[in-house]
Order: structure tokens, then sequence, then C-alpha cells
């Protein structure tokens, strides 16, 4: 199938203010047009079934007039549940041939090579290209990590050739057949993270955050690139996208009341962040923090109605000792 790279001059003005909020309408008047010519897709949610649990991490299939397509390949280890997803919808390993990654942490990218080994191209943020062809430094800080637990979490990572990796721009649109996906970068929780456009819907990998149940709406924060004041500024690239009526969260499913969830995810970010705040100030360690941060994420929780056994899920999807390292990371490069 002929891949053609739609690199207009009109998306390099996009690019250029992903510091600052986009402009409404010109800058991507253009990217919308496009777009709304191609609604003919549908979307199914892969539960990866993570650990064993429901609604933890998912993959999307989106099937188009031009063939399947998957965003996100998830965690090596969800490979089988991943490869069943995918048979109940007719299709095999094999017949994935483009997959795209909102960014390269295991939960979401570490099965990409498996599909590449199939012959699939992979489209991926520019930072992250380096970490895919040559995964050899992630592979071995996950595992200082994860130690004995690696296997069984995320199993492995294998290289995956330079030419079936594909980097794309912030506002370039891949085209595959009639089918149009466009790149939003959106750093904050990853330098290297892509919320995926299609049509109206948008997929947003962890930049919008982690809502299970459609219970609420809060942010992971794993080291080692969290910075809030990115974020924000993702968040109102993707807001700005107005033509966008539906997201899907990795972790987890389809959202559809767009302008409440960010509004959600504003305020859980300024909570978590500023929890750590005195933590920093005081020179605490993370392990010094997390018996109070798992209080305050257990009670942030249930205080917006969720059962116990959910918030077992949250941890599962979102581990609070991640986070704390992420945060007092963020607090400790940005105050010194
Ligand atoms: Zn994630």
């Amino acid at each position: 199938m002929r891949i053609l790279y739609q690199k207009r001059h009109i998306l390099h003005r996009a690019r250029m203010t992903i510091k600052g909020r986009l402009k409404q309408g010109e800058s991507h008047i253009l990217v919308n047009k496009i777009v709304r010519m191609n609604q003919s897709h549908q979307v199914h949610v892969i539960d990866l079934n993570f650990l064993g649990g429901a609604n933890g991490i998912a993959a999307f299939l989106v099937e188009s007039a031009d063939g399947p397509i998957l965003i996100e390949a998830g965690p090596h280890s969800t490979l089988p549940t991943l490869e069943k997803g995918l048979a109940t919808h007719g299709y095999q390993i094999s017949d994935i041939q483009h997959v795209f990654l909102t960014h390269i942490h295991l939960d979401h990218a570490g099965a990409a090579w498996c599909f590449a080994e199939h012959g699939a191209q992979i489209y991926l943020h520019p930072f992250g290209y380096a970490h895919m062809h040559d995964p050899s430094k992630l592979l071995a800080s996950a595992k200082m990590i994860y130690k004995e637990a690696m296997d069984a979490l995320w199993g492995t990572l294998k290289p995956i050739p330079a030419d079936q990796l594909h980097t794309v721009d912030h506002g370039e649109s891949v085209q595959i057949g009639s089918t149009t996906i466009t790149a939003w970068h959106s750093p904050g929780h990853a330098k290297h993270h892509i919320a995926w456009q299609i049509g109206s819907d948008l997929f947003t990998g962890d930049v919008a955050g982690v809502s299970i149940n459609h219970g609420p709406v809060i942010p992971p924060c794993p080291p080692p690139d969290i910075n809030i004041e990115d974020w924000e500024n993702s968040l109102q690239i993707i807001e700005s996208l107005d033509e966008v009526d539906r997201y899907f969260l990795t972790h987890f499913g389809a959202i559809t009341d767009c302008e409440a969830h960010i509004a959600k995810l504003r305020k859980s970010l300024e909570a978590y962040s500023q929890f750590f705040l005195p933590y920093h100030e005081q020179g605490a360690t993370v392990a010094e923090v997390l018996p109070d941060f798992r209080e305050f994420v257990k009670k942030y929780l249930t205080d917006n109605g969720m059962s116990e056994s959910d918030a077992m899920a949250y941890e599962a999807a979102n581990p609070s000792d991640m986070s704390a390292t992420g945060l007092l990371r963020y607090w400790k490069k940005k105050l010194g």
C-alpha cells in the first residue's frame, strides 16, 4: 500500500506554535478539511487484560476502507491477548501493516517490534526513534526498575529496522489510502508523545490522563519527562482541535464529554503536582513520600466516587511509586 506523507507548508506553522496555544482557525483549517473527508472508519477497543485485570491498558483497532490500522501495540507480555482480540475481528498479526504509537513507554509500544517482524510500518515521535531502533538502553533501564518482574510485566524488546520506523512531525499527516492520520506532538507526560487524530477521533495515549470506567481523571506521572507546563500546553493543543469529539484513552476507552474530561484532568494535575511541592522543599525521598502519597491518591479516588477495588485498577494502570518518582523529579528539575 502506498503511503504518502502530507507535509504542507501551512502545517509547519502549527508545528512552530507547539510551545503555545495553537491559534484557533488558520493553523489547521487545511487539516480539518482533509480529515473531515475521512469519517468512514470504525474503532474497536481491545482490552489487553494487563496483569489479568480488566480496563487497564487498551490497544485500538481502526478498521478503514483501506484495511486495519493499529493504534498502540501494548506491552509485549500481552501480545497473545492482543492477537486474540484482533482475531475476533478477523485479523491476524500479519494483517496489521500500520502501527501508530502514542509514545514509547512499554505499556504502549512494547509489542511494536512483533508487528514489525511481520512487516508492519511503525509511526512514532522523532524523539522515540532511537529507542525503538536500538532498544538496549530502554530494556536495561526497565530491567533495573522492574528486576525479576520484568518478564511477567513487560516481556522483552527487539530492534525495529530503520526502514520500518517512520517519525512524524507536529501537524504532519500520514496518508494510508483514503485514511488520514495526523500527529499532534503533546509532551508533558513524555517528550516523545503524540496524540493521533483520525477524523473526529483523537487517540490520546496518556496526555488526556487515565479514567477507568468513567471514574475520576488522573495524570500518570512516571519519570523521567514529567513537565506540568508542557502538559498544559499540550492540553491546549488538543482542546483547540475543534472537530474532535471523541477521545480514546489508552487507560481506558472512549470519552465523549471531552471538555469536562480535560477540566477534570487539569484539576488533578494541579492537585497531584502541588502535593509534592512541600515534600520537595523538605528534601524528602520517594520512599519517605510514598506512604502519604498512597493515602492522598486513595482519598482522591474515593472522594471522587471510586470503590476500593476500582482504586486498585487505577493503581495497576498508574502506579503511585512511579508518579511519586516522576513528580519529585519534576520539582527538582524546575526548582533545583
Ligand atoms: Zn501509559
